[in-house]
């Protein structure tokens, strides 16, 4: 075996790259039968899991049903989930909570059995939580100690992941940025989304479309990506950073306010302030645009200080930080993005159409989410197809491995970007114009018009970069272009992707996925 020009090589069965849900669930299940090792580009804690606060749905309620789960699923993505996937996911999820309770997820419970929330769009009380509204935080910790108490896994933190070696049409294993090679049988990218494309977003900073970009550039198939939700209640911490107040604080009974303290959700929708996000989230911004004004308020007010402590303890604390007693005054919210629908395309065992690569979580798309992803799925939807990743891969994907001659991972010999430095001023723009121009409404002429900036700085595409920072733009830049160039393709408005010049439904695009190409 030959091994990288400049650097360490390393050989595992399985090479996984993302230490959220989907990537350390994954690693627990393979531990089975494989040695694995995982690798995240910073600590094991920064990513979007760690910062989920409202929980996982699952049919586990008295009066509930997979069925019910299914058809809220379903509406939810208005007609475009893939309805194999979506009943898979509802079926798999009481297990996957019980096994998850198994291992010490510390879930809040309620007179003895598993307490459940309610979040807009679900028909049932069926969301479990835990620390109130720490989910992520919770299931991270849990998960994340079975990961370190594994023997067959390694874990490489601060090790960041900047290329897929293919070579056959077959995925051989990964590059880092310090020039290590991960060669395998599999590779499961678990790299999460790209969230912090849009100058305003709920995201964690690694969210920045790594793996996608990864495998867009090694030719694998993306579809969907003109669907990025947006959560309709962030509550601006400073400048452009935001955090979320869970739909949880809807589901206890909090309502939206205009700027004359009126409610205003029952004029848009039968379910009011429960309704699904994207029809909250453009009520909120015809909202602002009528009163000129920059939020609507989330008022809270009806429940006791101590009911909020308990239910609420991160949400409370943090907006006490900013001088915001939620028990006592409104809080200004307004909507900003927050999870990409779209991604890898992958079939229900988490394959993609790269020989040897699976992906699972939020870079994935399976298609349960359709045009709009109904609240507290995506942590579900991440376990379940995390799950069968492995499942499938102890069946089929254990194949020895290839024997690679040193030209087979060779790099290519592309210019170097030159340094952060020159290069933040054009990424800022990228992310103010998306949020301006591919958010909540979208229409040609604006689209074109990120379209036309993106060309100008085309060498970004082209470019090797020499530090963490020049990579996440670049891969930045890819997630915009995917985004861009999908939703001036879909010429109608469909869930969370709302065209103005196209406000309508149109029958020719139902089951119609756009997919990504060069
Ligand atoms: C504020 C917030 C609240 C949310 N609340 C909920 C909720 O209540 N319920 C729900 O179902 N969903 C919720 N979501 C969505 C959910 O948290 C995410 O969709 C899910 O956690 C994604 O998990 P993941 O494993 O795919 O990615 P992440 O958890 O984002 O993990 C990505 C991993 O990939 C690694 N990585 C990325 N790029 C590279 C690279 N180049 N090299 C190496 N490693 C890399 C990162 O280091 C990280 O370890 C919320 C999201 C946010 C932001």
């Amino acid at each position: 075996m030959e091994i990288s020009s400049n650097g360490n090589s390393f050989i595992y069965d399985l090479i996984i790259v993302g230490s959220g849900v989907a990537g350390i669930y994954a690693a627990i299940k393979a531990a089975r039968f494989a040695k694995v090792c995982i690798i995240a580009k910073d600590w094991l804690n920064v990513c979007n899991t760690y910062m989920a606060q409202g929980g996982i749905a699952a049919a586990i309620g008295e009066h509930d049903s997979t069925e019910k789960h299914m058809y809220d699923t379903i509406l939810a993505g208005y007609g475009h989930c893939n309805a194999e996937a979506v009943k898979i996911m509802v079926e798999d999820a009481p297990l996957i909570i019980k096994q998850l309770s198994e291992m010490g997820m510390p879930f809040c419970t309620d007179q003895g059995l598993l307490a459940l929330g309610r979040e807009g769009a679900h028909t049932e009380n069926r969301v479990v939580y835990a620390d109130g509204d720490a989910t992520g935080m919770a299931l991270h910790d849990t998960l994340s100690k079975k990961l370190l108490e594994e023997k067959k896994i390694d874990v490489y933190e601060n090790t960041f992941a900047t290329q897929l070696i293919v070579n056959n049409s077959k995925v051989l294993g990964v590059r880092t940025l310090s020039g290590e090679t991960f060669l395998g049988a599999c590779v499961i990218l678990a790299t999460g989304g790209a969230g912090r494309v849009f100058s305003c977003n709920t995201n964690s900073k690694a969210a920045t479309g790594d793996g996608l970009a990864m495998a867009f550039e090694a030719g694998v198939k993306i579809v969907d990506m003109e669907f990025m939700q947006f959560h309709p209640t962030a509550f601006k911490i400073s400048g452009n950073e935001h955090i979320l107040i869970s739909e949880a604080l809807r589901g206890e009974g909090a309502l939206l306010k205009n700027l004359e303290g009126k409610r205003f959700m029952s004029d848009y929708h039968d379910m009011a302030e429960m309704a699904p996000r994207d029809v909250v989230s453009r009520a909120i911004l015809d909202q602002m645009r009528k009163h000129g004004c920059e939020c609507v308020y989330l008022d809270i007010t009806s429940k006791t200080p101590n009911f909020l402590k308990h239910r609420f303890p991160s949400i409370y604390k943090k907006t006490m930080e900013c001088g915001y007693d939620m028990a006592k005054v409104f809080l200004p919210v307004s909507p900003a993005a927050h999870y990409m629908i779209g991604g890898i395309e992958t079939g229900v065992w988490g394959e993609t159409s790269l020989a040897g690569l699976y992906a699972c979580g939020e870079v994935a798309c399976t298609g349960v989410h359709g045009a709009n992803r109904l609240a507290s799925n995506s942590l579900l939807e991440s376990l379940v197809f995390a799950n069968r990743a492995t499942k499938h891969i102890e069946k089929t994907g254990m194949q020895p491995m290839t024997i690679f001659k040193r030209e087979d991972f060779e790099k290519e010999n592309l210019t170097m970007l030159a340094d952060s430095v020159n290069f933040s001023g054009i990424l800022e723009r990228l992310r103010s114009l998306m949020f301006m121009y591919a958010g909540i409404y979208r229409n040609e002429q604006e689209l074109l018009k990120i379209k036309q900036f993106i060309m100008d700085n085309k060498k970004i595409f082209n470019a090797r970069a020499k530090d963490r920072h020049l990579y996440e733009m670049k891969n930045l830049f890819i997630s915009a272009k995917l985004m861009v160039d999908s939703a001036l393709l879909r010429t109608e408005s469909r869930g969370c992707h709302y065209r103005s010049d196209y406000p309508k439904e149109d029958e020719v695009w139902k089951n119609h996925r756009v997919e990504s190409t060069d």
